[in-house]
């Protein structure tokens, strides 16, 4: 049966393109305020990255639903939290606690150099030198932190000594885990941020300082959200790509639609389009050859890729795995992994039949974080499935089963990593040039400035903003509370830093 072809959007209906959490968050805050909306997604479900794939079993059936990622929800993802509850999904009812602190010590802890982590201190004093590290990072001047990466923020302030170097190598051990990225170039002003909005959970020692859902993503967020958009009356339709844009001096004046169903479209005149896909998909339908509008405004060629492949790694039997997210201890590939399926509930966890019996597997994700896409993305997949295999077998003497591991790769939705200096070169859209334009994704503006879900929500709610308001404001709640505790600590900081060097040397 043919199905009928897509509800086009009419005149004064907002487009918005790309079904991620970034595109979602637009379209529900802009169906909130009343505007109708049309989501254009070129795949077959919803979320984009954050989602999960259906594995089916030999006789066609989906086994499980396998998480395109770990999706960790830290406790400061307020922007989360406001859609979750937005839609009538309790956040505490549907996630389990993790860490009180995400905590960068303990026996797999790994440095991204390969260094022994301790540098030679003994761990009280490098508790001290780390905790001192973030204060500094929290209190300093945004306008000192921007031109430098967070490894040379910490040499300017604190000289280059081991100590300080020990420092480093719990920073880079813990974004390694935080963020699956090297700390070495990281922005010190995005590593900032980040940190200041840790101190919100960390302040308040009762709570998780981050959270993991009980279930697939998908089952647990994705599809409640797809639910709540048809009901608010948002036409949604799947399949259908955007493939090359129009423009006039003063915006889009056509979208080029293509679909494998109904063939290639037009789209003229439309009214306000929120382009809510990552850079590469934006390099795509702008060609080698972007009109000048855009050109200067969505400044693509700056921002540096990652490749994140998520591998889920099938063991035959129950596996003992450290409760948190954590680093493969010398691993070549920079490898984290986290036991995804430890708090899901029992009836989401992979059917699996041994001997006529179900038995109860550990299914590990590991997260592998390439910085240079395109050499990756040459590999063949089961090339990096093998490698990461390889290294994981290391762990555990419980055999992997290689054949029902899964790997996902985002070949065409890769991740844009903080580089030094990298806020300023965030695309946010001037619409005195481009009227109808806007942009969302985790990659654009906001005040989270790391590719996260709360980035991509964030910056789909700044979206919705300006297509209501004409303003482009940033609606992230504020961290004012988390900042002013550790301005307080940090008063103390450089007497007691001075001194504890002293009484170290
Ligand atoms: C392996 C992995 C693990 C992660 N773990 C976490 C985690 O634990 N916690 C966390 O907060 N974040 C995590 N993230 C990051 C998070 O998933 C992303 O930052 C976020 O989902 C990005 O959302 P987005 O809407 O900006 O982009 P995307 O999710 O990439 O959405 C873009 C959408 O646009 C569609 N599209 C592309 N081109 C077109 C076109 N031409 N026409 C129409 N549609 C198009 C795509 O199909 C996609 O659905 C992880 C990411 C990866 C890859």
């Amino acid at each position: 049966m043919v199905s009928p072809p897509p509800m086009l959007p009419t005149e004064g209906d907002v487009v918005v393109v790309g079904g991620g959490l970034a595109g979602l968050s637009a379209a529900w805050y802009l169906s909130a305020a009343g505007r109708q909306v049309t989501v254009l997604e070129k795949g077959a479900r919803l979320g984009g990255k954050a989602g999960s794939e259906d594995v089916l079993d030999a006789e066609g059936n989906r086994a499980y639903r396998s998480d395109h990622g770990y999706h960790l929800f830290p406790e400061w993802y307020l922007n989360v939290k406001d859609l979750m509850g937005a839609i009538g999904l309790d956040y505490d009812a549907i996630t389990v606690p993790g860490e009180k602190f995400i905590s960068s010590f303990g026996t797999t802890t790994q440095s991204t150099t390969g260094d022994k982590a301790d540098g030679g201190y003994g761990s009280a004093a490098l508790w001290l030198s780390f905790l001192s590290s973030v204060l500094q990072l929290i209190v300093a001047d945004d306008d000192e932190l921007r031109p430098l990466s967070v490894a040379e923020f910490l040499e300017k302030r604190n000289g280059k000594g081991d100590f300080v170097a020990a420092a480093r190598l719990r920073h880079e051990s813990l974004l390694l885990k935080a963020l699956a990225n090297h700390a070495e170039s990281m922005s010190a002003l995005s590593v900032a941020r980040m940190y200041r909005r840790w101190v919100i959970p960390a302040s308040n020692i009762l709570k998780p300082s981050w959270s993991a859902l009980r279930g697939p993503l998908q089952t647990y967020f994705i599809d409640p959200l797809e639910k709540a958009l048809l009901e608010v009356g948002v036409v949604i339709e799947k399949g259908v790509a955007v493939a090359g844009l129009e423009t006039d001096a003063d915006g889009i004046t056509a979208l080029r639609l293509s679909s494998n169903d109904h063939g290639d479209r037009r789209l003229e005149t439309p009214g306000p389009v929120v382009l809510a896909i990552p850079p590469d998909a934006l390099g795509l339908i702008l060609g080698g050859d972007p009109p000048e509008i855009l050109s200067d405004l969505i400044d693509v060629s700056r921002l540096r890729m990652a490749v994140m492949s998520a591998v889920d790694v099938h063991y035959s039997d129950q596996v003992k795995t450290p409760g948190d997210h954590f680093s493969i201890p010398e691993s070549q590939q920079d490898l984290t992994a986290y036991d995804i399926t430890r708090n899901w509930d029992p009836e989401e966890l992979p059917r699996t039949v041994k001997d006529g019996d179900r038995v109860v597997r550990t299914i590990l994700q590991v997260i592998a974080t390439e910085p240079d896409g395109l050499e990756l993305l040459t590999d063949p997949d089961v090339e990096l499935k093998d490698r990461v295999l390889s290294e994981v077998e290391r762990l555990d003497t419980v055999p992997i089963d290689r054949d029902a591991s899964v790997i996902h790769v985002n070949q065409d939705a890769q991740l844009f990593m903080n580089d030094k200096g990298v806020d300023g070169r965030r695309p946010q859209v001037n619409h005195e040039r481009a009227k109808n334009l806007y942009l969302a994704g985790d990659y654009c503006q906001s005040s989270i400035d790391v590719a996260s879900m709360e980035a991509a929500v964030a910056t789909g709610r700044i979206a919705a903003t300006a297509v209501l308001t004409g303003r482009t404001v940033d609606t992230a709640p504020a961290v004012t509370r988390g900042i002013r505790i550790a301005e307080k600590v940090s008063r103390f900081i450089p007497r007691s830093w001075g001194l504890l060097r002293r009484v170290l040397r």
